[in-house]
């Protein structure tokens, strides 16, 4: 393998496929779909993938799809793009914009599909050229937003004998170019609460012969978050803070029953795991303490996407190969969720912030808002970046126990 030139295979990819991946990804945003109604956009895919010589194969609930290539005895490797859209209206004048009211790809995912797919593309190449030393899995999975996505793949099978998982994701902060990498945590669970409180009720003249609702939920809504603080690791940053709260109508009457409805968020996965059993327990003693009877209804949301740091050296190894030495970027913990985070619970990998920014750009859309929208010279940064990120992998899987490197990225060797 030694004296491959995979900067040059790329260039070579790119300099005949990058005008039809921009087109694609065009289409895809004129045409966005939401959480697990994406069959149109499966359908391109699956037809591209399908035009490519592979074998696609769409989910059980007719969204996302799932494809290999490669054959052999050496190791797999997953790389996953999310496909669906958000529920916010389009507010660029492109000629790309969304012609559905109300829908447009406002986090970047048709950038995602379309690196995913240029990179399927590229690496069909290679494995008909017999140049991949093992198996790639292509994950085009529907649903990220909602979430949900990442467990209708697993529970179908799709991770299974997946030896290491990659993804990534437009960051507009940072320039095109450009990948952000960390090893550990790079995003937070967050999840939802619900606390019902309900007594006998009563005159206010009276508290000592009921059950004092009001001042036994103000309790619970200051000594929950303190316990808390007490009770967990600090670096967790396990925080619950309360978003809503209601109780009583009248000034003189104790009212029967009361709601309190809060976030959990949360960098650690440990404590993630651990949140709902400690913040019931802390409920329990709290609401006993008032004689009052508490309910929760805890709603999960995703746990956090945790970076396994062996991943994170093959992205960087990978970033500096194809897209330069000065391509990677140190890049912080976001405390926004990320459903990427279901699979790195059950195999490693990791998850990088692909730069989308026009360098010197003044234009800052985050994401998640009508006007977002990309540099599209992005889209062959990225589609370099996954190409031989999964190349690395697959080498790395197979390095002998010497640790000598079996290949060299650079184009000059
Ligand atoms: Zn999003
Ligand atoms: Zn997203």
């Amino acid at each position: 393998m030694r004296g491959r030139n995979l900067r040059g295979e790329l260039d070579a990819f790119l300099a005949g496929s990058e005008q039809e991946l921009i087109d694609f990804r065009r289409d895809l945003h004129m045409h966005p779909e939401l959480a697990f109604a994406e069959y149109r956009t499966t359908q391109r895919i699956a037809d591209r993938l399908i035009a490519a010589g592979l074998v696609p194969a769409v989910l059980p609930r007719g969204t996302g799809v799932i494809c290999e290539v490669g054959s052999g005895d050496g190791p797999t490797v997953g790389l996953r793009a999310d496909i669906d859209a958000l529920p916010v209206p389009d507010e660029k004048d492109v000629p790309y914009s969304s012609t559905v009211p109300g829908v447009c790809h406002a986090c970047g995912h048709d950038v995602h599909t379309t690196v995913l797919l240029g990179t399927s593309l590229f690496l069909a190449q290679q494995a008909e050229a017999g140049l991949l030393p093992g198996r790639v899995r292509l994950i085009f999975q529907p649903a990220e937003e909602l979430p949900g996505g990442a467990l209708e793949v697993m529970a179908s099978g799709g991770i299974s004998g997946v030896d290491r998982i990659f993804g990534l994701h437009c960051d507009p902060r940072l320039d095109v170019g450009r990948v952000g990498l960390k090893s550990g945590p790079i995003t937070s669970a967050c999840d939802r609460v619900s606390i019902r409180v309900s007594g006998p009720g009563g005159h206010t003249a009276r508290p000592h012969l009921t059950a004092d609702l009001v001042f036994a939920l103000a309790k619970i809504l200051t000594e929950l978050p303190a316990a808390l603080s007490r009770r967990v690791d600090p670096r967790s940053s396990l925080s619950l803070v309360w978003g809503r709260v209601e109780a009583g109508s009248v000034a003189n009457a104790i009212p029967d029953d009361g709601v309190a409805e809060g976030t959990v968020r949360c960098l650690d996965e440990d404590a993630w795991h651990a949140a709902p059993d400690l913040i019931k327990g802390l409920l329990d003693s709290v609401a006993g303490a008032y004689g009052v009877e508490a309910h929760m209804d805890y709603i999960r949301g995703v746990p956090p996407v945790v970076n396994d740091p062996v991943s994170v050296q093959m992205l960087t190894e990978a970033a500096q190969g194809v897209l330069g030495d000065g391509a990677p970027a140190p890049t912080q913990q976001s405390l926004g969720g990320e459903d990427f985070g279901w699979y790195l619970e059950s195999i490693p990998g990791a998850y990088a912030r692909l730069g989308t920014r026009t360098p010197g750009s003044p234009h800052l859309a985050d994401i998640h808002q009508g006007t977002f929208d990309v540099d599209e010279s992005c889209i062959g940064a990225g589609v370099r970046f996954l190409a031989a990120t999964a190349l690395t992998a697959l080498w790395e899987g197979q390095r002998p126990s010497s640790g000598e490197p079996l290949v060299s990225l650079n184009a000059d060797n």
